[in-house]
């Protein structure tokens, strides 16, 4: 059995990688600051096969895709819940261009789709049609986090404390800095090039909108049941504040007007800052000088879908000595 490891931080990539020392009967607590909420919690969850203006798969989609869906099945074996809501997701075209980077990308977007929809057969007024994606859904990253967090409660690997990110090593353990945005920028890893983006949400109950898959165009609505719908997403780049603003608020009611006239209350408005990576790629690994200090960042805005298979490997190189592979590792950017 190796050394106790400190898991700093309780959003998705700290508890996903508890689960997977858990697994392994690893040693280990989980630190974090307590009740404020992580971009983890404030986030729609989505899983997103396709995504973007460019419409391309995921970065290693089909591995990562299944090792999301065995994780969170399992999890929810052990906790008896489900979190992870495989649905249709409908994208329509924002415009020709996008239509017309969809026809020639058809060949390789191809195994996700369910079906393509002409202007005539769109749900939404769509001029340029759309497509349903299959294999995505979304994760309810509320209830993931608490009631995980609960769990490990329970068996006594929880510590509510504010670490500080400049000298985060308690004396003799692993410690792996799970911190999100607060991980980037500054401190031990300070020399990562970063581009954290500011987002927000709302929660909203529109009444009589039948809708029940999650749409998208320029931003999507998440079906939560019982008319209740999630609804985002703004990006900022100037201010990584978590404060929410009127003009983030404005932004996405215009996009909800663009799928339905209904009535919208909205009961939630939230933010947070996505901890994103140049490359916008996950990291992993040991810092270059420090050899127990470790970090597990870079999740952008796809935690659902790279966190549970890059805690896996991770968790794999802490207990098993697995090599970290090049293109998630850490030390690539201090060569
Ligand atoms: C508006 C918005 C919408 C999003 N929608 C989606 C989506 O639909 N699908 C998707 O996959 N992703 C989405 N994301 C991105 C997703 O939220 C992130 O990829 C993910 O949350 C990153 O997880 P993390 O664990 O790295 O960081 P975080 O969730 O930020 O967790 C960091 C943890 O570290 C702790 N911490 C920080 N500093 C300290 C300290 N000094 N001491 C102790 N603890 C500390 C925090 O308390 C927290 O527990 C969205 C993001 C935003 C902002």
């Amino acid at each position: 059995m190796g050394r106790e490891v400190t898991i700093v931080g309780q959003g998705l990539a700290g508890t996903c990688l508890a689960w997977r020392l858990w697994d392994r009967a690893r040693d280990f607590s989980l630190v974090h600051r307590g009740d404020r909420r992580s971009t983890s919690f404030i986030s729609a969850g989505l899983l997103t096969p396709v995504t973007g203006r460019n419409l391309n798969p995921s970065w290693r989609l089909e591995e990562f895709l299944s090792e999301a869906r065995a994780f969170y099945r399992g999890v929810e074996m052990v906790l008896g819940e489900q979190f992870f809501h495989e649905i249709p997701i409908v994208r329509l075209f924002a415009d020709a261009d996008e239509r017309s980077r969809f026809d020639r990308k058809r060949e390789v977007v191809d195994r996700w789709v369910a079906e393509f929809l002409e202007p005539e057969n769109c749900p939404y007024h769509a001029p340029h049609g759309g497509v349903i994606w299959q294999g995505g859904g979304w994760l309810d990253t509320r209830r993931f986090l608490e009631a995980s967090r609960g769990y490990f409660r329970e068996a006594g690997l929880i510590e509510v404390q504010e670490v500080d990110l400049e000298k985060p090593l308690p004396d003799g353990d692993v410690t792996v800095l799970c911190a999100g945005a607060a991980g980037l920028g500054a401190g031990p890893f300070g020399f990562l090039p970063e581009r954290r983006a500011k987002g927000e949400l709302l929660t909203v109950r529109i009444l009589g909108f039948p809708e029940n898959r999650i749409v998208s165009r320029n931003g999507w609505l998440v079906p939560l049941g019982g008319g209740l719908f999630r609804a985002g997403a703004t990006y900022s780049w100037d201010d990584l504040t978590d404060t929410t603003t009127r003009s983030g608020r404005a932004q996405i009611e215009e996009l909800i007007g663009s799928f339905t006239s209904l009535p919208c209350e909205v009961l939630e408005h939230v933010a947070g800052v996505r901890p994103i990576v140049r490359q916008r790629r996950p990291v992993i690994g040991r810092h270059p000088e420090i050899e127990d200090l470790v970090i597990f960042n870079g999740l952008g805005s796809k935690g659902v879908l790279y966190a549970p298979g890059v805690a896996g490997r991770l968790a794999s190189h802490l207990c098993e000595g697995t090599e970290i592979e090049k293109d998630l590792n850490v030390r690539a950017f201090a060569e």
